[in-house]
């Protein structure tokens, strides 16, 4: 192989063969394609694109360069991926769901990245809680409960988790094929029978517009089939943030909330109907309307619950002493703030968030677990100024100011707004 001939080839807008794929990923992981010139391929693969073959192959050799998760026992193995968005919780309500309902769920998740928060960190919260369990470790916690939340572990796709730092320092993550690889080869690794994906799109996601989600969706779902995972999808929309709470501790109490029968409604929903799609997509001889009646009495009974509460326990964690919230400065209404909320800037919230460290600018940043937002005034409230439309929780009362100014600079009123928002999910 000839690294050059290959980036050449690509920069050309040509198609590489799957010996070309399969030796470049081979050799990175092993430390024997260099970074420079991974680099290089990663441009050109952002620039030209990767047809659907391309990208098959590009998956499967990275789930290659590792190990898998093996099965244990006769449960079927499902799990549920989010591309990320603010004050998306769903993963630690929906893995205690799935366990409740006889599956096992590996779900390895990652850490906060860019504006959007990491299950991983959310978690970490609770004092206590691991999230680096080994192979037997996540082998042995799938027997007893049937859920596990935890980190990718050295052995697991170490392709992607190189690729992707070098991608977040190279200016390529906004690629398609490149998302699409690095997503599925994940997933493929933990020896999955069934995923559901939720494909974010909004300014809280880094997917902004619906149109490209749709796209991405298509990519996953088709390497789903190739892989042999059965893959339902949901695109669904993050033009204003998730629920009410934003932050570690924040999305951790809200979580219990919706675990245990209350909680917004939107986090509820959305939370129930990525586990329907998912037992539809396992059985299409479900009644969809059934399981959601089903799925919905898991939470309000509390079986969901403790099941969360057994998952903290066995990792370690001890949810009495869960990270305090730290103090509240409200974000009001001024005087010019009037009429129907018609748009929320996400990215101001999110790096408002990373400001008062609650997410990270730089990887080894360590985050605080109880500074967040309760976010008061979802699209379509009417607005009168002096109105509370944000508590900031945070020890810095200037940097929660000052982060409460630049929220309020990103919202726009409507006299008499008569605009439609998206729903909050589709499934087309
Ligand atoms: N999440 C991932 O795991 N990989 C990407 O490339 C983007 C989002």
């Amino acid at each position: 192989m000839i690294p050059a001939k290959i980036i050449a080839k690509k920069r050309d807008g040509q198609e590489l063969s799957t010996y070309e794929i399969r030796s470049v990923i081979s050799a990175y992981a092993k430390g024997d394609f260099p970074e420079y010139q991974m680099a290089a391929l990663a441009m050109a693969i952002y620039l030209r694109g990767m047809t659907d073959r391309e990208i098959a192959d590009l998956t499967l050799a990275m789930v290659e360069s590792g190990e898998t998760l093996q099965p244990v026992g006769s449960a079927i193995r499902v799990d549920k991926h989010s591309t990320g968005g603010l004050g998306d919780k769903t993963s630690l309500i929906i893995a205690p769901m799935l366990a409740c309902m006889g599956f096992h769920v590996p779900m390895v998740s990652g850490r906060g990245l860019g504006i959007t928060g990491g299950t991983l960190d959310k978690l970490e919260a609770i004092p206590g809680f691991r999230t680096n369990l080994d192979e037997a470790e996540i082998a042995k916690q799938l027997e007893q409960i049937g859920c596990v939340i935890t980190g990718a572990t050295e052995r697991l796709v170490p392709a992607d988790r190189k690729l992707y730092s070098l991608r977040d320092v190279t200016a390529t993550v906004p690629s398609i094929p490149l998302i699409t690889a690095s997503i599925m080869s994940k997933k493929i690794a933990e020896s999955l029978q069934g995923l559901v994906l939720d494909v974010k799109f909004g300014s809280g996601s880094f997917q902004r517009d619906a149109s490209q989600a749709r796209v991405l969706k298509a990519k996953l779902q088709a390497i789903g089939q190739v892989a042999g995972v059965k893959t339902s999808a949901l695109i669904s929309d993050m033009t204003q943030p998730l629920g009410m709470m934003i932050g570690n501790a924040c999305e951790v109490l809200e979580s219990m909330d919706v675990l245990r029968g209350g909680g917004p409604a939107t986090v509820r929903s959305l939370s129930i109907e990525l586990v329907a799609r998912l037992l539809l997509c396992i059985d299409p001889s479900n009644d969809i309307a059934v399981l959601r009646q089903r799925l919905g009495s898991l939470l309000d009974s509390g079986e969901a619950f403790s099941k969360f509460e057994q998952m903290v326990r066995i990792q370690g964690g001890d949810l009495t002493r869960l990270a305090p919230l730290e103090k509240e400065t409200r974000v009001i209404a001024q005087p010019m703030m009037r009429g129907v909320l018609t748009e929320i800037d996400c990215v101001t919230i999110g790096y408002g968030m990373i400001e008062l460290g609650g997410g990270r600018s730089k990887k080894e940043d360590v985050v605080r677990p109880g500074v967040g937002i309760r976010w008061l005034s979802p699209l379509g409230t009417v607005v009168t100024p002096g109105q509370t439309l944000a508590i900031i929780y945070s020890n810095e009362i200037g940097t929660a100011s000052t982060v409460g100014e630049s929220i309020l600079k990103g919202l726009k009123f409507d006299s008499k707004s008569t605009r439609e928002f998206p729903p909050l999910w589709d499934a087309n």
